[in-house]
């Protein structure tokens, strides 16, 4: 059993302000948001990192409840998506997990 942060968060252990929840996904604020809108959204299976998902319908899922909670916050013709995977590009917390950032202009490249 891993020491997962998002695990915790997924079973309830640690408080997170939840804004959508299915069978396979969940999606809550991030504790640090870098934007008006910062959610994250998660698979409820612990997979550390982008690179370690073989579930073809699941990403598809994932990105369909990325467009949900855009949408659901008024967000759906202007946000961004991150995923950073892998220390070099920023991954910190290692369970699979979908930035979804609105409410700002957004400038490129990214840092
Ligand atoms: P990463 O750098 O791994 O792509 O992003 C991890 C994100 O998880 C960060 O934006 C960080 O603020 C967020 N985070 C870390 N711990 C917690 C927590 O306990 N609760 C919530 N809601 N977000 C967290
Ligand atoms: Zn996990």
């Amino acid at each position: 059993m891993v020491d997962c942060v998002i695990c915790r968060i997924v079973a309830g252990g640690i408080p997170a302000r939840l804004v959508h929840q299915d069978d396979r996904a969940i999606a809550f604020h991030d504790i640090n948001p870098q934007a008006p809108f910062h959610v994250l959204v998660v698979p409820r299976v612990h997979i550390p990192r982008l690179a370690d998902l073989d579930d073809e319908a699941l990403g598809g899922h994932l990105l369909g409840v990325v467009r949900k909670v855009a949408a659901d916050a008024g967000y759906e013709e202007n946000f961004r998506i991150v995923v950073n995977n892998g220390d070099l590009a920023g991954q910190a917390v290692g369970h699979l997990h979908l930035h979804v950032l609105a409410g700002r202009r957004f400038t490129w490249p990214p840092g």
